[in-house]
């Protein structure tokens, strides 16, 4: 992408930092499929303490460290609860199902404003009759949900649904270090509540690839034969491990100032009436359902004048903030909705 253009499509867009392409260069390595790579064996060990849980995997993606983790806790023709809108049921492509053998149920998309007792109430229990509920999924923050964070006492009552009921709960956490900063909860506060985590370090994060799943100690070493069974075995990764490490100790704190870029955005064209929530974190969720354009329109309007946004839906569109747009970027971007929005 060339760097006149403003890309706001993602926080998956960032580039490795000098420092972090250091840290990469001189990492040492090993084959970790021989379970050899000190740097993939410190940042696993580093992230499992994060969450207060035993063991973690690293992942190419995480896609592949969710579908691990829900292999690890829904068996075959068994159910996953989840977010109609959830990343599990839309990005996937079809992946519980494919190589899990999962059915998945959603309840209607409501983003982080989940209702525990709804959800308890969709819960199967195991019979000879009905598909039985193994396992319940919440995303943090939730990306189609315009990156809404989950409020804690929200988490610990879904918890004791899940515990009542006897299923797993599973977390998308992919922008949990949004949360994190957000919400000031901290990461250990968040681990302890799930039974399985998948965490990116390519999003907002910054690294340039990598995801890991987070569980006990016994799942994680079932973890690793799914991993290998579904191809994602991989050698002297250390060099990502470095990447990740990197990002850890110098990309988290800084999301704060992710999330006042998104605010100030959404302040911006707020008077447009073109917001479908409040920006919380590093995604501001457009809602063009009143607006004369719609989001294909608008993307081109704006790709016209040097800004890059996501389409999400005909009327739905997304901007995401991240370390690679600096605060001239943003008044940038301001600049161009302003102009497009107003015409
Ligand atoms: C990006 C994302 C993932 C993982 O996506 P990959 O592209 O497979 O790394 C998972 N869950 C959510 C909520 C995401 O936003």
């Amino acid at each position: 992408m060339a760097d006149s253009l403003i890309d706001l499509r993602s926080d998956t867009v960032t580039r490795p930092t000098p420092g972090m392409r250091e840290a990469m260069a001189t990492a040492e390595v090993g084959d970790d499929v021989y379970g050899e790579d000190p740097t993939v064996i410190a940042l696993e060990a580093e992230v499992a303490a994060l969450f207060g849980h035993e063991a973690a995997l690293f992942a190419p993606s995480g896609s592949m460290a969710n579908q691990i983790a829900l292999q690890l806790v829904v068996p075959p023709a068994n159910e996953l609860l989840c977010d109609a809108d959830a990343h599990v049921v839309t990005y996937e492509i079809g992946a519980a199902a494919a190589y899990g053998g999962i059915s998945s149920r959603t309840w209607p998309a409501v983003g982080a404003d989940i209702d525990p007792d709804l959800i308890a109430a969709m819960i199967r229990p195991d019979g000879y009759f009905a598909v039985p509920t193994r396992a319940i999924a919440v995303e943090q923050t939730h990306n189609r949900g315009g990156g809404g964070v989950i409020p804690l006492a929200t988490l610990r009552e879904l918890r004791r649904v899940a515990d009542d009921a006897q299923v797993a709960l599973h977390c998308d956490g992919a922008r949990i270090w949004h949360a994190h900063v957000a919400d000031g909860v901290p990461l250990i506060e968040y681990g302890r509540l799930f039974d399985t985590m998948s965490v990116c370090l390519s999003k907002g994060l910054g690294a340039p690839v990598g995801s890991l799943v987070v569980g006990s100690a016994e799942k994680i070493e079932r973890a690793r034969l799914i991993r290998k069974r579904m191809g994602g075995g991989m050698r002297q990764v250390g060099i990502l491990a470095a990447a990740g490490r990197y990002a850890l100790a110098h990309h988290v704190e800084r999301l704060a100032e992710d999330h006042a870029k998104a605010a100030r955005l959404a302040e911006a064209i707020a008077p447009f009436g073109v917001l479908a929530t409040t920006a919380r974190t590093n995604i501001v969720p457009l809602d063009l359902s009143k607006s004369p354009l719609d989001a294909h329109a608008l993307a081109a309007a704006a790709r016209e004048a040097g800004l890059l946004i996501s389409v999400l839906g005909p009327r739905t569109a997304r901007l995401v903030t991240h370390m690679d747009v600096d605060d001239a970027g943003i008044d940038r971007a301001i600049e161009v909705l302003t102009q497009v929005l107003r015409a």
